[in-house]
């Protein structure tokens, strides 16, 4: 039976009975481990509520998972500026 879930203040999902991420969880099911405190669990497509395996990636820590925003927001930048030409 699916646990009952609900958004938090974030906009993330969590379980009601044990109050933990549901993308945590379903990311450390993926993993078939724990996941470590330092490690971040990022969502592809930016979609905060959208725990599918496939759009679960997980960094090793908060300065990994930064790094990979700065490139992409660096990117979609980049693209901006080659369109306007
Ligand atoms: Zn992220």
């Amino acid at each position: 039976m699916a646990r009952k879930t609900y958004r938090d203040a974030q906009g993330y999902l969590r379980f009601v009975d044990s109050g933990k991420l549901v993308h945590r969880w379903k990311a450390e099911r993926k993993l078939g481990r724990r996941l470590q405190p330092d490690e971040v669990v990022h969502h592809q497509n930016a979609i905060k509520t959208d725990n599918r395996y496939g759009n679960l990636r997980v960094y090793s820590s908060r300065k990994e998972h930064q790094a990979h925003h700065i490139k992409k927001d660096w990117e979609r930048t980049r693209r901006r500026r080659t369109l306007k030409r």
